[in-house]
């Protein structure tokens, strides 16, 4: 049963705008974002570092344009882009132009940075003719030091103020075609903060704990924002920020929207066992092998390591396929059905080679094929497993004999 649905909050409805192809907000897929650490002027770094994010999952990529030969340099990355691309601006109101020139998909306006209303409205006007959308992208440690010194700090209401301001410029000159992010690097000022501007806007939101930090600290921070924001049905596009490599972002941004069910599975999704005194092998190596070998294949199915043979096939039973160790053997099986017994050391090959029949095949047709002689081989593993670690290796009938004779008076 598919209990995604009922285990979320409803997601709150937004005005939906586009970003080039990829439409945010309304009933629009929650896309993934990231951010380039590449100078925008090396066309041939950047690209290469947009094909490598996209490729991990993400839908739109933002670069700096902090300088003219940044703005150059998106001329040409645009229209090789394969995805929609928006210019990050701080502090200087001709880069903003220079990048709509440049024809980007979209425009980020640091609000704390970027400060004359007269520039503000500019920009707005020109982003308003040529039909590209702009994300107010207030964020807490570059908060405007009127509005901090008002609130008397980076408070939630203040970095909402901040973007309520900032489209009172943009409407003026009939501009709506707006996402907001209130980015703080505080997971429960963040939280708070996306609450309130989702009660008070109905622009879609962009969400982010800024400056989280690097693996793996940074990864929870960012999940434990965006995910409880997300399961309030609270987002409509975020963006991880790790100091790590970008591709780290966008892969974290995409399996968070799959493991909350939010999109489809795009690739590999390997669920192995913690491991414990039962393991007949060692999980972790395992599954990092499988782990690798697998991700290069780019299927979209569920893969298990298990550690043993007792146990593992049972508990990954939902899995599309798996394998679980046991004597100096790994049982291969597909939807908790043993369908081939294979040596300890083929179990990364199996798996992998597995996998591929069940993409060219399906998986009817490899059940079908299971070797016969696979699931009384497996019986006897276990069999011989129970023996030698024994049912009860609590000892349970002793115990329960001794507790009894403690509580009889
Ligand atoms: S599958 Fe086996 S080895 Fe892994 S945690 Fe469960 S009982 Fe332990």
């Amino acid at each position: 049963m598919d209990v995604t649905a009922s285990a979320l909050s409803p997601r709150r409805i937004t005005r939906q705008i586009a970003v080039g192809s990829v439409k945010v907000g309304g009933d629009a897929p929650i896309s993934v974002q990231s951010m380039t650490t590449t100078k925008t002027a090396n066309v041939d770094a950047t690209l290469e570092q947009i094909y490598a994010l996209a490729g991990a999952g993400a839908d739109i990529v933002r670069c700096t344009c902090n300088e003219r030969a940044a703005a150059e340099g998106l001329a040409q990355i645009v229209p090789r882009s394969p995805v929609p691309i928006v210019a990050d601006i701080h502090f200087h109101v001709e880069m903003a132009l220079a990048a709509l020139e440049a024809g980007v998909q979209g425009l980020r306006l640091n609000p704390g940075n970027l400060r004359k209303p007269q520039e503000i409205k500019l920009v707005a006007a020109e982003a308003r003719d040529r039909g590209v959308p702009i994300r107010i992208g207030v964020n807490a440690g570059s908060l405007h030091p009127d509005i901090y010194e008002r609130f008397g700090g980076a408070t939630p209401e203040a970095l909402v103020e901040s973007a309520r301001i900032e489209l009172a410029y943009f409407e003026e000159v009939g501009f709506s075609d707006v996402k907001i992010s209130v980015k703080a690097s505080s997971v429960a000022t963040m939280i708070a903060a996306y609450r309130l501007a989702s009660s008070t806007f109905d622009h879609p939101l962009h969400l982010g704990v800024t400056e989280a930090g690097p693996l793996p600290g940074g990864l929870l921070k960012g999940t434990a924002g965006i995910a409880t924001l997300l399961a309030e049905g609270i987002g409509d596009t975020l963006r991880y920020s790790l100091t790590a490599d970008p591709v780290e972002e966008a892969r974290a941004g995409r399996q968070l929207l799959e493991a909350l069910g939010l999109r489809e599975r795009k690739g590999l999704d390997l669920i192995a066992c913690p491991s414990c005194g039962r393991a007949e092998v060692d999980v972790i190596k395992v599954a990092n092998e499988a782990q690798a070998a697998l991700a290069e294949l780019k299927l979209p199915i569920q893969v298990a390591v298990m550690g043993c043979v007792v146990n593992g096939p049972g508990e990954a039973r939902h899995a599309d396929l798996g394998i679980a160790a046991g004597k100096k053997r790994g049982h291969l099986f597909i939807q908790g059905q043993i369908v081939r017994v294979v040596p300890e050391d083929e179990m990364v090959q199996a798996l992998v080679d597995e996998a591929k029949k069940i993409a060219a095949e399906g998986v009817a047709a490899r059940l079908a094929a299971r070797d016969l002689g696979a699931e009384a081989e497996a019986a006897a593993d276990r069999a011989l497993l129970l023996d030698a670690k024994g049912a009860d290796a609590n000892h349970a009938a002793q115990r329960i004999e001794q507790i009894r004779h403690r509580t009889q008076s």
